[in-house]
């Protein structure tokens, strides 16, 4: 169904695996990202859970911080978790040199430590529809600020938990982990193939 889109998942380091399937399950031809020219071609990229003060540290070990950037502005981009953390404009932990592509605030690991993880289910507004999401809230951030352009799609506890600005969808929960492909797709309809 989607065989015409390429996206990377960045595979520094976390959970880009779960990304890798739940992609290909939907036909989407999905890449590892670990070096510089695996950004070449893409037309959308995940920044996956996981740690983020190791993902920021690999990104300049790596030298990938501004092109990755630069690819971050332009396409399709979704942050889930870790990934959130990165592409957010502000991080309350001066280790993580955040990517500043959305425009909100987050403060680390908020959802308490590994032990007091859980998993619900989130009502999120999708294309303007109720839609229900698997998802799981593993050392999640919280969303501290939210700036102007920023819409958010869904809320737990009054707390936002899933933000859009323009060409990039951050959230702080894991759905990959679940049969869920609810989100994948609408990442795939709404951002990659809008910003191809
Ligand atoms: N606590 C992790 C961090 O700050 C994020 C956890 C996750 O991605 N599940 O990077």
């Amino acid at each position: 169904m989607y065989s015409h889109l390429t996206v990377g998942v960045l595979a520094l380091q976390g959970d880009f695996e779960r990304h890798l399937f739940r992609l290909s399950l939907l036909n989407a031809n999905a890449r590892e990202v670990r070096a510089l020219p695996d950004l070449e071609g893409l037309d959308g990229l995940i920044i996956p859970g996981g740690e983020s003060t190791t993902m920021n540290l690999l990104l300049d070990r790596f030298g990938m911080r501004s092109k990755l950037q630069e690819l971050c502005r332009q396409k399709g981009v979704w942050g889930t978790c870790a990934g959130m953390i990165m592409l957010a404009q502000e991080v309350d932990d001066e280790r993580v040199k955040p990517l500043q592509v959305i425009d909100i605030s987050v403060k680390r690991n908020a959802y308490g430590r590994q032990v007091d993880s859980f998993h619900t289910e989130v009502r999120a507004e999708l294309n303007g529809k109720p839609s229900l999401l698997s998802a799981s809230f593993i050392r999640a951030p919280i969303v501290s600020r939210v700036g102007k352009g920023v819409k958010i799609l869904s809320e737990h506890n009054g707390k936002p938990i899933l933000l859009i600005q323009n060409n990039c969808l951050v959230s702080s929960f894991h759905t990959e982990l679940d049969e869920d492909l609810t989100l994948t797709k609408y990442y795939l309809e709404n951002l990659v193939s809008v910003f191809k």
